[in-house]
């Protein structure tokens, strides 16, 4: 993940130290979120080099209808309906707590990651793991926590779970 861009959702912009936000994507109407939860927070971030972004009217159409596929909608506001569309936009992995958000994230394809670990250099992946031999696949595109089904194992036809990898 070193290396993409970054987009940063609220509860990203409220949480993380400010040398993590530094470089990161975020939605303008999440300025004036942070600024009704946390004024001092507000003044913070206005000194870090952020890249303040509005989403296109067919980013934010796409993601909309994204959140209708997964039944997230009606709990996602309007900023984070902003930032899933950046992401889109930008091809970038969302820093994010709420799994609404990374539940539609991983339904158009775009990656996300806790905002605890942000920072955090894990080494591990996502595998498929037969429930029945055990025996470990490669990962699926687009992997989302969240997604139920990934299809059965070729050898012994078992479901197939995700779960961490070793390396
Ligand atoms: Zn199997």
């Amino acid at each position: 993940m070193v290396g993409a861009a970054r987009v940063l959702d609220t509860g990203a912009l409220l949480h993380l130290p400010p040398n993590r936000l530094s470089g990161g994507l975020v939605a303008n109407s999440q300025r004036e979120e942070i600024e009704r939860v946390d004024k001092d927070r507000a003044l913070l971030i206005e000194g870090v080099r952020l890249h303040w972004r509005s989403p296109s009217e067919e980013a934010l159409q796409r993601a909309r209808e994204a959140a209708q596929e997964t039944g997230d909608i009606s709990g996602l506001s309007d900023v984070d309906m902003d930032v899933l569309a950046v992401a889109l936009e930008h091809r970038a992995i969302i820093v994010t707590d709420d799994h609404r958000i990374q539940n539609v994230a991983g339904r158009f394809g775009v990656g996300w990651h806790p905002v605890m670990n942000e920072g955090i250099k894990e080494h591990w992946e996502w595998v498929l793991a037969c429930k029945g031999c055990k025996k470990i696949f490669p990962p699926p595109e687009n992997v989302s926590r969240w997604r139920r089904t990934y299809g059965t194992c070729a050898d012994c036809g078992g479901k197939l779970k995700l779960k961490r990898g070793g390396t």
